[in-house]
């Protein structure tokens, strides 16, 4: 659908490796005052103020991660560089670096490249991280990015997924699912186009779930929203293979069980839409539908007054002792044990933990 239309079609070879590389780096400056070399050298060099530095690495693979017959580049590289800040967000720390590795196939001209670093290129100004180095190397096949990103917290500040404790809430960011029937959509959407390449399809109803799946925002804001309300989480992780998971990642961790109440979950009505359109169940996709890079964490029971109405956070359950297992509490008053579904956004395929 969105495959690459543009007119003019430079090769790789006719820039060679160092071409390249200063062509696609060329135009981004350095804003950190940690950042002492950037892009250029051998090596970049950074100087830690007397913070804690966290690390994170993501690695995506076309065809694995993501389907480039209907993911723009630019969002893709936009992307690229936020579900890496979502996990340095996910430890309460402060993103400040990224490098940027590429694996690349003939089939891209160098413009499809300049895309991608353009949505790079975005996410770095937004997020006001610095682009310090990367590698950029030939593939047989397909696109290939890797993402290492560096934050910095203070070590009181850092929050592990080990840290709850029995009878804490259990406290979600945003909303949960959408990302997942966006994608829903998108393949829909792909179906229809093999089919019709002619069709034009009309998303207006879809654009908030097709924006969570293409176009993910990182939680960065959450550390700075929970300092203001006097809140230290007692565990923190991000939610990128679904909900359903992570909180059981969570509780495996922090060594406790929980209660999550289905009639507590945040969605949005543009979800709960589609999902009656699909005839499934919406609950099952919130749980299990991956991609929102929203923050799951636990606070003190204390705490609750603080956190009591917050548009931007819900409490959709409590931890409870190991030994009571991991469940969801339906509306009906059942009691489901939680099922770590490990999400794969194209083959949809299940692993168990
Ligand atoms: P080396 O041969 O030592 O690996 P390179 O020639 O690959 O060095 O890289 C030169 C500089 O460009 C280094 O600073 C490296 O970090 C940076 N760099 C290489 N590829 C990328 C990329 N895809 N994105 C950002 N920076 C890159
Ligand atoms: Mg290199």
């Amino acid at each position: 659908m969105i495959e690459n239309k543009n007119q003019s079609r430079t090769s790789l070879e006719q820039l060679g490796e160092f071409g390249l590389i200063d062509h696609l780096t060329k135009d981004f400056t350095i804003e950190q005052p940690t950042t002492i070399k950037g892009i250029g050298d051998d090596g970049a060099v950074l100087s830690p103020d007397d913070e804690k530095i966290i690390v994170s690495t993501d690695l995506l693979i076309e065809g694995v991660h993501f389907d480039l017959s209907y993911t723009p580049l630019k969002h893709l590289g936009y992307k690229s560089i936020v579900v890496n800040l979502s996990d340095i967000a996910a430890m309460n720390a402060v993103p400040t670096q990224v490098t940027v590795s590429i694996a690349v196939s003939n089939r891209f001209p160098l413009e499809a490249l300049d895309e991608l670093y353009a949505g790079i290129a975005l996410a770095c100004k937004h997020y006001k991280v610095d682009l310090i180095g990367g590698d950029t190397t030939s593939s047989q096949k397909g696109l290939i990015i890797s993402v290492t990103a560096i934050g910095k917290a203070k070590e009181e500040d850092i929050i592990y997924r080990s840290g709850a404790n029995d009878n804490d809430l259990i406290v979600v960011s945003g909303d949960i699912g959408s990302a997942y029937m966006g994608l829903q959509i998108l393949e829909r959407e792909k179906q229809v186009f093999l089919v019709n390449p002619n069709n034009q399809p009309d998303l207006t109803q879809y654009d908030y779930i097709i924006e969570r799946q293409l176009k993910p925002e990182a939680r960065t804001d959450i550390k700075q929203l929970l300092k203001d309300l006097d809140i230290k989480p007692t565990s923190m992780i991000d939610i990128s293979d679904g909900l359903s998971s992570e909180v059981m990642h969570l509780c495996k961790q922090s060594k406790v069980g929980c209660n999550i109440y289905e009639d507590k979950l945040p969605l949005d009505p543009q979800f709960i839409n589609t999902c009656e359109e699909f005839n499934i169940d919406s609950t099952t996709m919130a749980i299990n539908g991956g991609e929102d890079y929203e923050l799951l964490f636990t606070i003190k029971m204390d705490d609750f007054e603080k956190i009591k109405g917050n548009p931007n956070l819900t409490i959709i359950g409590h931890t409870t002792q190991e030994s009571e297992g991991t469940h969801l509490i339906t509306r009906a008053n059942t009691k489901i044990p939680l099922k770590a579904r490990g999400w794969n956004p194209l083959e949809g395929d299940t692993e168990n933990e």
